[in-house]
């Protein structure tokens, strides 16, 4: 069940008898030239809404520009929000969905960039809001899929493998590669991030993934995600 393609009679229906909803947030941002600008948005958006087909959720409007302001800002096709409106961005969605009765938020991203947006939102409703519940779930970050995922950086073969699973046309193969570096410990300013972090977009890895590695990501995603939802609705 997607919000943008129910009447508000179904919505309303809905809170009848349950106050979740799963929002799927991303970026517009580069992913070296084999991936789309748009991979965390594509990912996150299709695993939040197996989640809610599986779930029998609402699955909110897709956020699908998120924060860039480092790193990969000066890459072309990069979009960033920054972390300031993002929060305030992210406030207002959800304010409007409390108000209506939503109480439970269960946001699906796809990039590292929004969690501290996220989190800082989630404080600043704290004590404006009542009675809600807030959980960001971040697929490459969760314990279930540590092994599979296997540290993979930005751009690289988890990535690849999610998009090749989801769709693989979108994959640019002539231009798979791979950039390892050691990643100062210091934060650098934008006019030095490729000169100290990545000259390709692809930070730290290979992009040696496949259909299967995606779907397996995929699927371990869905199913952890399932679970974190039934505690969030059941604590
Ligand atoms: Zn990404």
């Amino acid at each position: 069940m997607e919000l943008m393609k129910m009447t508000m009679h179904e919505v309303k229906e809905y809170l009848k008898t349950n106050q979740t909803i799963i929002i799927p947030i991303g970026a517009t941002e580069e992913h070296s030239n084999a991936l789309p600008l748009g991979t965390d948005t594509l990912t996150a958006e299709a695993l939040a809404r197996k989640l809610g087909e599986v779930s029998l959720r609402i699955v909110g409007p897709t956020i699908n520009v998120g924060n860039c302001h480092s790193i990969t800002y000066s890459f072309h096709g990069t979009i960033s929000i920054s972390p300031t409106t993002l929060i305030n961005y992210l406030k207002d969605y959800i304010t409007s969905l409390h108000k209506h009765g939503f109480r439970n938020f269960f946001f699906v991203n796809g990039h590292g960039g929004n969690i501290a947006p996220l989190r800082c939102a989630f404080d600043e409703l704290a004590n404006t809001l009542t009675n809600s519940k807030f959980l960001v779930t971040s697929w490459w970050l969760m314990e279930e899929l540590k092994e599979l995922y296997n540290n993979a950086g930005h751009a690289g073969r988890g990535e690849v493998s999610m998009i090749m699973y989801i769709d693989k046309s979108l994959v640019k193969t002539a231009f798979l590669t791979e950039e390892k570096r050691e990643i100062p410990k210091y934060y650098v300013t934008n006019d030095l991030a490729q000169k100290y972090i990545t000259e390709t977009g692809i930070i730290n890895d290979s992009q040696e993934g496949s259909y299967e590695l995606g779907e397996k990501l995929f699927n371990a995603s869905v199913e952890a995600m399932l679970k974190l939802l039934k505690h969030l609705e059941e604590s």
